[in-house]
Protein backbone atom coordinates (compact mmCIF):
# COMPACT_ATOMS: atom_id res chain seq x y z
CA UNK A 1 0.00 0.00 0.00
CA UNK A 2 1.67 3.13 -1.00
CA UNK A 3 2.22 5.37 2.13
CA UNK A 4 1.17 8.84 -0.03
CA UNK A 5 -0.40 9.10 -3.43
CA UNK A 6 0.21 12.77 -5.37
CA UNK A 7 -3.15 12.11 -7.04
CA UNK A 8 -5.79 9.85 -6.61
CA UNK A 9 -8.16 8.46 -3.90
CA UNK A 10 -8.51 10.32 -0.94
CA UNK A 11 -6.69 8.38 1.49
CA UNK A 12 -8.91 5.76 4.16
CA UNK A 13 -7.21 5.28 7.46
CA UNK A 14 -8.24 1.91 9.50
CA UNK A 15 -5.77 1.75 12.37
CA UNK A 16 -5.96 -2.54 12.11
CA UNK A 17 -5.10 -3.04 8.10
CA UNK A 18 -2.64 0.13 7.99
CA UNK A 19 -0.87 -2.00 11.05
CA UNK A 20 -0.59 -5.09 9.24
CA UNK A 21 2.75 -4.74 8.25
CA UNK A 22 4.52 -2.98 11.16
CA UNK A 23 2.80 -6.02 13.50
CA UNK A 24 4.64 -8.40 11.07
CA UNK A 25 8.37 -6.42 11.51
CA UNK A 26 7.54 -6.02 15.16
CA UNK A 27 7.40 -9.53 15.18
CA UNK A 28 10.26 -10.27 13.42
CA UNK A 29 8.59 -11.53 10.69
CA UNK A 30 10.28 -9.18 7.74
CA UNK A 31 13.67 -10.60 8.11
CA UNK A 32 13.07 -14.34 8.61
CA UNK A 33 13.18 -14.96 5.19
CA UNK A 34 17.27 -16.32 4.23
CA UNK A 35 16.77 -13.54 1.43
CA UNK A 36 15.72 -11.26 3.31
CA UNK A 37 17.65 -10.16 5.88
CA UNK A 38 17.92 -6.91 7.67
CA UNK A 39 15.19 -5.77 5.88
CA UNK A 40 14.23 -3.30 8.97
CA UNK A 41 15.82 -3.13 12.23
CA UNK A 42 13.13 -4.31 14.12
CA UNK A 43 14.75 -3.42 17.67
CA UNK A 44 14.28 0.42 16.46
CA UNK A 45 10.82 -0.16 15.33
CA UNK A 46 10.09 -1.21 18.74
CA UNK A 47 11.82 1.76 20.31
CA UNK A 48 9.77 3.71 18.21
CA UNK A 49 6.18 2.70 19.10
CA UNK A 50 6.97 2.70 23.12
CA UNK A 51 8.42 6.20 22.53
CA UNK A 52 4.79 7.26 20.56
CA UNK A 53 3.02 5.28 23.00
CA UNK A 54 4.01 7.61 25.77
CA UNK A 55 3.93 10.84 23.89
CA UNK A 56 1.76 13.02 25.77
CA UNK A 57 1.69 16.73 26.13
CA UNK A 58 5.19 16.27 27.27
CA UNK A 59 7.75 18.79 25.51
CA UNK A 60 11.03 16.25 26.71
CA UNK A 61 9.51 13.54 25.04
CA UNK A 62 8.52 14.49 21.78
CA UNK A 63 12.06 16.54 21.60
CA UNK A 64 13.53 13.03 22.40
CA UNK A 65 11.40 11.27 20.01
CA UNK A 66 12.57 13.69 17.35
CA UNK A 67 16.48 13.21 18.30
CA UNK A 68 15.39 9.44 17.53
CA UNK A 69 14.33 10.48 14.08
CA UNK A 70 16.60 11.63 12.88
CA UNK A 71 18.20 8.25 12.13
CA UNK A 72 16.21 8.15 9.24
CA UNK A 73 17.36 11.15 6.71
CA UNK A 74 15.56 10.50 3.50
CA UNK A 75 14.82 11.37 -0.07
CA UNK A 76 11.53 11.96 -1.31
CA UNK A 77 10.54 10.16 -4.93
CA UNK A 78 7.96 9.48 -6.99
CA UNK A 79 7.65 6.69 -8.97
CA UNK A 80 4.94 5.14 -11.45
CA UNK A 81 2.42 2.75 -10.26
CA UNK A 82 3.53 0.51 -12.67
CA UNK A 83 7.21 0.04 -11.91
CA UNK A 84 7.44 -3.79 -11.05
CA UNK A 85 3.94 -4.38 -11.00
CA UNK A 86 3.16 -6.26 -14.71
CA UNK A 87 -0.66 -6.39 -13.31
CA UNK A 88 -0.73 -2.13 -13.49
CA UNK A 89 1.20 -1.96 -16.32
CA UNK A 90 -1.41 0.23 -17.82
CA UNK A 91 -2.22 2.40 -14.47
CA UNK A 92 -1.57 5.99 -14.86
CA UNK A 93 -0.93 6.90 -11.27
CA UNK A 94 2.42 7.56 -9.25
CA UNK A 95 3.02 7.60 -5.89
CA UNK A 96 5.30 9.56 -3.17
CA UNK A 97 7.63 7.38 -1.78
CA UNK A 98 10.73 8.16 0.70
CA UNK A 99 13.75 6.64 0.48
CA UNK A 100 16.27 6.43 2.94
CA UNK A 101 19.59 7.66 2.32
CA UNK A 102 22.41 5.95 2.34
CA UNK A 103 23.14 2.77 0.66
CA UNK A 104 20.79 0.42 1.24
CA UNK A 105 19.58 -2.89 0.24
CA UNK A 106 15.91 -1.81 1.12
CA UNK A 107 16.00 1.69 1.10
CA UNK A 108 11.89 1.90 1.74
CA UNK A 109 10.72 -0.57 3.83
CA UNK A 110 11.85 0.46 7.29
CA UNK A 111 10.14 4.34 6.84
CA UNK A 112 7.48 3.24 5.50
CA UNK A 113 6.33 1.60 8.87
CA UNK A 114 8.09 4.33 10.99
CA UNK A 115 5.22 6.60 8.82
CA UNK A 116 2.78 4.31 9.40
CA UNK A 117 3.38 4.18 13.33
CA UNK A 118 3.72 8.22 13.68
CA UNK A 119 0.31 7.98 11.52
CA UNK A 120 -1.52 5.78 14.12
CA UNK A 121 -0.20 7.55 16.85
CA UNK A 122 -1.64 10.98 15.55
CA UNK A 123 -4.66 9.12 14.69
CA UNK A 124 -5.06 7.95 18.06
CA UNK A 125 -4.43 4.22 17.40
CA UNK A 126 -0.61 3.64 18.63
CA UNK A 127 -1.93 2.26 21.97
CA UNK A 128 -3.84 -0.90 19.85
CA UNK A 129 -0.20 -2.12 19.58
CA UNK A 130 0.35 -4.10 22.53
CA UNK A 131 2.57 -7.49 23.20
CA UNK A 132 0.45 -10.49 24.20
CA UNK A 133 1.66 -11.00 27.94
CA UNK A 134 2.16 -14.67 27.44
CA UNK A 135 3.97 -15.10 24.25
CA UNK A 136 4.77 -11.69 23.87
CA UNK A 137 3.65 -11.74 20.11
CA UNK A 138 2.37 -7.96 18.90
CA UNK A 139 -0.93 -7.91 18.09
CA UNK A 140 -3.56 -4.64 16.87
CA UNK A 141 -6.15 -4.46 20.19
CA UNK A 142 -8.89 -3.63 18.91
CA UNK A 143 -10.61 -3.46 22.11
CA UNK A 144 -8.73 -1.80 25.01
CA UNK A 145 -9.47 -5.15 27.19
CA UNK A 146 -8.04 -7.21 24.34
CA UNK A 147 -4.27 -8.18 25.47
CA UNK A 148 -3.87 -11.61 24.39
CA UNK A 149 -3.10 -13.01 20.83
CA UNK A 150 -4.89 -15.96 21.02
CA UNK A 151 -7.92 -18.00 23.31
CA UNK A 152 -4.34 -20.23 23.85
CA UNK A 153 -2.60 -17.76 25.68
CA UNK A 154 -5.73 -16.60 27.64
CA UNK A 155 -6.26 -19.47 28.73
CA UNK A 156 -2.40 -19.88 29.95
CA UNK A 157 -2.88 -16.92 31.77
CA UNK A 158 -5.91 -18.27 33.64
CA UNK A 159 -4.49 -21.52 34.33
CA UNK A 160 -0.95 -19.99 35.74
CA UNK A 161 -3.67 -17.47 37.98
CA UNK A 162 -3.03 -18.47 41.81
CA UNK A 163 -6.78 -18.49 42.18
CA UNK A 164 -7.55 -20.61 39.44
CA UNK A 165 -4.72 -23.35 40.53
CA UNK A 166 -6.23 -23.62 44.00
CA UNK A 167 -10.04 -23.51 42.83
CA UNK A 168 -9.12 -26.62 40.59
CA UNK A 169 -7.27 -27.96 43.90
CA UNK A 170 -10.44 -27.77 46.06
CA UNK A 171 -12.40 -29.38 43.59
CA UNK A 172 -10.36 -31.77 43.46
CA UNK A 173 -10.15 -32.33 46.63
CA UNK A 174 -13.49 -32.61 46.97
CA UNK A 175 -13.81 -34.73 43.99
CA UNK A 176 -11.67 -37.51 45.95
CA UNK A 177 -13.99 -37.54 48.76
CA UNK A 178 -17.15 -37.89 47.29
CA UNK A 179 -15.73 -40.98 45.47
CA UNK A 180 -13.68 -42.51 48.23
CA UNK A 181 -16.72 -42.71 50.60
CA UNK A 182 -18.70 -43.80 47.46
CA UNK A 183 -16.47 -47.27 46.82
CA UNK A 184 -16.30 -47.78 50.60
CA UNK A 185 -20.33 -48.09 50.94
ZN1 LIG B 1 0.12 -14.99 22.91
Amino acid sequence: MPIDKIRGQKRTFQGESQAKPLLRALNGEMNSDAKAKNVVDTRSLRVLVSRLQRLGTSEYQSYALNRFLKRYVATPMVLPNYLGNPERKDDPEWQLIWSRNGDRNHPFTELRLVIIAIELAISGHIHALRQCPVCNRWIYGRFEQQKFCSAKCKDVCRRSDPAWQEERRKRAREYYWLHKNKNVR
